[in-house]
């Protein structure tokens, strides 16, 4: 167990320099801690920037291709211990296990991938106007890069961050969630046994009100990497914005799943069923609004409702457990304020609706997977990101109306359709304001080879993984190279 010195700076493993802490909880027992970890401060983001700005200039001359095999050592270790992994994962954060080793697989994915991109090109030349003149352009790093990330997917967002900003030739602190800086540390603790030279990579625990501030306003770091709510991820891009520090904002979501009278409605229940509930609702492509053509609504209404009824809720360990707790009990407060919400809006409860508290239940956060029937786009619970087990179904009379419907928020993460009808399918996919869009599949769901983000108040245009991910930290160069004789 984590006993406080989790900070890794330099290549070596302390407590915060103050000596405070913060424990890590169980959200399906919450009387269960997961370990004690250093509460940083200021001085502690100082001294591990300090260590990544002494690390950069050799780390930055590593050849790229020796960079990548430090990427595929740490996949081998991430592969050897995947299951311990997962199993903490369902501990720290409450995943189900399936879930949880998915969320490992993301990583393992991602460091194979990068580690894929050592050997490829990272610029290009290109014919100059004038005789014997070399010109071309290539990628750089930036330098330290700041990463701070959610806990809902706690080894795979780090990865999508870490592992191109090391590739690339920067050097990283990383200051992960409160609420899983347990998994946090065994990510760094497996990119040591890999290799990691000392302070490439520096780990501050902590909260984001004070490790987390501490980090976008400190001076050596050239670009900070974000993945949390749009409100964190607004404040943390103006402050970027006064420093003229880069940064990378990926944020909360309010995503919808339309489905048609034309639709295999069968499969269209069953995405619904895992884009609303996977990870109780807690992931940031959750599908929280459901657009339902109006001739098909009972029937929909219906087979769904049994479904969502029927879910197996509770500890991620046991096999039949198909939703897990909310991450805290602060979460679990603010759900059932949003059921209230909606009901006072004039939507109605048709199963859910309640934190669960019976036997077992009441020493964890669990609430009852909600679906609202009657809601209407502009009400509170189909415009604001809710973050738990709680979808809401909307009536629509057709496509356009649909389409209107699920454009009709601030966020722009992931929309899907279900429709056997390819021009609806295409209309779709041109109109949809959303950076991953859907057809026939759930809104949850990401192959790394592609760009993942969202438009409008999802995040400032940066996309990770894909190969899209060099983007947020590296820099063009081009060079001009005069070979004539005078
Ligand atoms: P959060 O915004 O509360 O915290 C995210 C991280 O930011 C944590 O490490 C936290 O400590 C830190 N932080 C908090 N306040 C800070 C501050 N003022 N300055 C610097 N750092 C600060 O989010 P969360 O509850 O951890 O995660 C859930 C949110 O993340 C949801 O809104 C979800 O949609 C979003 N999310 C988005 C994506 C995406 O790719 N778009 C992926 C996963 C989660």
């Amino acid at each position: 167990m984590y006993d406080g010195r989790t900070n890794y700076i330099a290549g070596r493993w302390r407590a915060a320099s103050n000596g405070a802490t913060f424990p890590s909880l169980n959200p399906a027992n919450t009387e269960q801690m997961i370990g004690i970890f250093a509460r940083s401060g200021a001085e502690d983001v100082r001294q591990a920037v300090e260590a990544a700005e002494q690390a950069y200039p050799q780390w930055s001359r590593v050849p790229k291709p020796e960079r990548a095999a430090l990427l595929l050592r740490m996949g081998r270790l991430l592969e050897q211990n995947k299951e311990e992994l997962a199993r903490l994962m369902v501990l720290e954060m409450g995943k189900v296990l399936e879930e949880a080793q998915g969320d490992v697989q993301e990583a393992i994915d991602m460091a194979y991938y990068m580690a894929g991109f050592g050997r490829m090109p990272d610029g290009y030349v290109v014919p100059s106007e004038r005789t014997d003149i070399y010109c071309a352009a290539r990628r750089v790093p930036v330098g330290v890069v700041g990463v701070i990330t959610p806990w809902n997917f706690p080894i795979a967002i780090p990865s999508w961050k870490i592992f191109p900003a090391l590739l690339a030739g920067n050097t990283v602190v990383f200051k992960p969630s409160e609420e899983t800086p347990g998994l946090a540390c065994r990510f760094v603790e497996l990119l040591v046994e890999a290799g990691l030279p000392n302070g490439v990579l520096n780990l501050v625990t902590g909260y984001g009100s004070e490790a987390g501030t501490a980090l976008v306003e400190a001076s050596g770091v050239r670009v900070i990497s974000f993945t949390g709510s749009t409100a964190v991820g607004k404040q943390i891009a103006a402050r970027c914005g006064e420093q003229m520090k880069r940064v990378s904002c990926e944020l909360g979501g309010k995503n919808a799943i339309l489905v048609l009278d034309d639709a295999d409605l069968e499969l269209a229940c069953k995405g619904a069923l895992w884009g609303a509930f996977a990870t109780s609702g807690q992931r940031c492509t959750a599908a929280s609004r459901i657009l339902v053509q109006r001739n098909i609504k009972t029937r929909f209404l219906q087979a769904f409702v049994e479904r969502a009824a029927g879910l197996h809720v509770g500890f991620g360990l046991d096999p039949q457990v198909e939703v897990g707790p909310v991450i805290n009990r602060q979460q679990l407060r603010r759900v059932h304020e949003y059921v209230a919400i909606g009901q006072q809006e004039g939507a109605r409860v048709v199963t859910g609706g309640s934190v669960l508290t019976e036997g077992d239940y009441a020493k964890g956060c669990y609430y009852a997977p909600t679906v609202f029937d009657g809601a209407t786009p502009q009400m509170r619970i189909a415009q604001e990101e809710i973050f738990g087990p709680v979808t809401a179904i909307i009536e629509v009379s057709d496509l356009e109306e649909a389409l209107a419907a699920a454009n009709a928020t601030a966020y722009g993460l992931s929309l899907s359709i279900y429709t056997t009808d390819v021009r609806k399918a295409f209309r779709a996919m041109e109109q949809l304001e959303a950076g991953l869009v859907y057809v026939n599949l759930p809104t949850s769901g990401a192959e790394i080879q592609l760009p993942f983000g969202g438009m409008k108040h999802t995040g400032n245009g940066s996309r990770e993984a894909g190969w899209v991910a060099m983007d947020y930290c590296t820099e063009w160069k081009s060079v001009y190279v005069n070979y004539s004789q005078a």
